[in-house]
């Protein structure tokens, strides 16, 4: 597979033009490494360009490691110190430390073909990779669809498993078994969940609602809105939680607080003696479908308070603050806003991305099993992983 024509040959090639193959493929280039960024799909940042509803939650001001999933949690800190939270384009803060692009993510992308321009970076999309090899010589050697292309340094950054409609694939996980490199098996991850048949029935005239909770399970715990859907849950808290669902851990029962901003333990305390129905308080705080939901399941909640045992109060209380659901399963990659597991980071250096016993290769993005929180996180993830593999290779 080894050619030697010189207009084939570059310093840096990088595998995957999204946010992470982007900011890496600049970043070499302001090196003056000769740069050569390559793309399956015909556009490059299209996650970027879907995202955040089309205005990119770009990062979040909050980043720190205790918003990624890892097997080794502590990889991510030198990369995130690195690369903080940019201010390169006018952005407007949302809730939670969420920032998005004040016009279109299409600024990002149109920001990275100018630097790219700026800096040389030359780019090819619609290029589909059949081979790839290390020579002896220690070059790596690409066979394509354009023709063969060879390099000094290798960085793979083709993303994760999520959305296959937009060009996800799973090239990263097959070089990295080339390579023999461990990989922890990838999963769907703030993906919508799935409700066993029957609780689905149940709650089939609650699809559409929208309510804040806490949502918890195995002592992670998120306050968002959940949403309930006709397959299921999803809405920020549920796509939250589900990162943390692991196959290994299943049966899920994840436990929902429906009443996250009020006490009504406190209210029961205080109305003891009242006429007022639970009904008529809970209609004050909640959606009036959902109260029904439970009102049918406990005819207690249309009875006055004053009539009602301390143990039949405990019961509703529980009813609204531990409601529990057993997870049927998740959307799946269709669905997922990204992939967890990926290449195992003991295989990377932290400081650099490269893998430790493949010299000249890295791996950045999505790829590697690092996984962030909803809010921002992944592309925060993306941009200081490109960054430091842009620094090195
Ligand atoms: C709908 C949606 C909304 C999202 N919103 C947000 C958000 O608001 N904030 C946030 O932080 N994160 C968000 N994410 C997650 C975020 O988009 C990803 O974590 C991030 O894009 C990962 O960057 P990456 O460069 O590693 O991978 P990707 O952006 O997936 O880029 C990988 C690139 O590699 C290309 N590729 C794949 N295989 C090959 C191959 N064989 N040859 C050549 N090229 C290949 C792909 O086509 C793609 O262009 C969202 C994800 C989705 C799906």
């Amino acid at each position: 597979m080894q050619s030697s024509d010189f207009s084939n040959s570059y310093d840096v090639i990088i595998i995957g033009a999204g946010a992470a193959g982007l900011m890496a493929a600049v970043e070499c280039g302001k090196r003056g490494r000769r740069t050569l960024l390559l793309e399956h799909t015909t556009k490059i940042g299209e996650k970027i360009r879907i995202s955040g509803g089309g205005r990119c939650n770009f990062t979040n001001i909050h980043t720190t490691p205790a918003q990624y999933l890892s097997d080794n949690p502590h990889f991510v800190r030198s990369a995130l110190a690195r690369y903080k939270p940019s201010d390169n384009i006018s952005y407007h803060e949302k809730t939670l430390g969420q920032l998005f692009c004040d016009h279109s993510a299409q600024q990002i992308i149109q920001m990275f073909l100018d630097l790219a321009h700026q800096y040389h970076v030359e780019i090819k999309t619609q290029c589909t990779i059949s081979e790839l090899e290390k020579g002896a010589d220690r070059k790596f050697y690409l066979k394509t669809s354009l023709g063969p292309f060879e390099s000094q340094s290798l960085v793979i950054a083709t993303g994760g498993l999520s959305i296959p409609q937009i060009g996800a694939s799973d090239f990263g996980y097959k070089i990295a078994e080339q390579f023999n490199l461990n990989i922890i098996p990838p999963r769907p991850a703030l993906v919508p969940l799935l409700l066993h048949e029957e609780e689905l029935s149940a709650l089939k005239g609650l699809s559409g609602l929208s309510a804040p909770a806490y949502v918890s399970f195995n002592k992670r715990v998120f306050l968002e809105n959940i949403l309930i859907t006709h397959r299921g849950l999803s809405g920020p808290a549920i796509l939250q939680i589900s990162s943390y669902l692991e196959p290994e851990s299943a049966p899920h029962t994840i436990q929902i607080d429906l009443l996250p901003y009020d006490n009504l333990e406190e209210f029961f305390k205080i109305n003891r003696k009242s006429k007022k129905t639970p009904l008529s308080h809970l209609r004050t705080l909640l959606p009036n479908r959902l109260v029904d939901y439970f009102a049918e399941r406990n005819s207690d909640l249309t009875r006055s308070i004053t009539d009602l045992s301390n143990e039949a109060l405990r019961k509703i209380v529980a009813q609204f603050k531990v409601f529990c659901l057993e997870i049927a399963g998740n959307e799946g990659y269709r669905k997922a806003e990204v992939t967890a597991g990926g290449l195992d980071t003991k295989e990377l250096s932290s400081k650099t991305m490269e893998v430790i016993k493949v010299p000249g290769l890295y791996f950045i993005g999505e790829v590697v099993d690092v996984t962030g929180w909803l809010g921002g996180y992944n592309f925060q993830w993306a941009w200081a992983s490109g960054f430091v593999a842009g620094q090195f290779a």
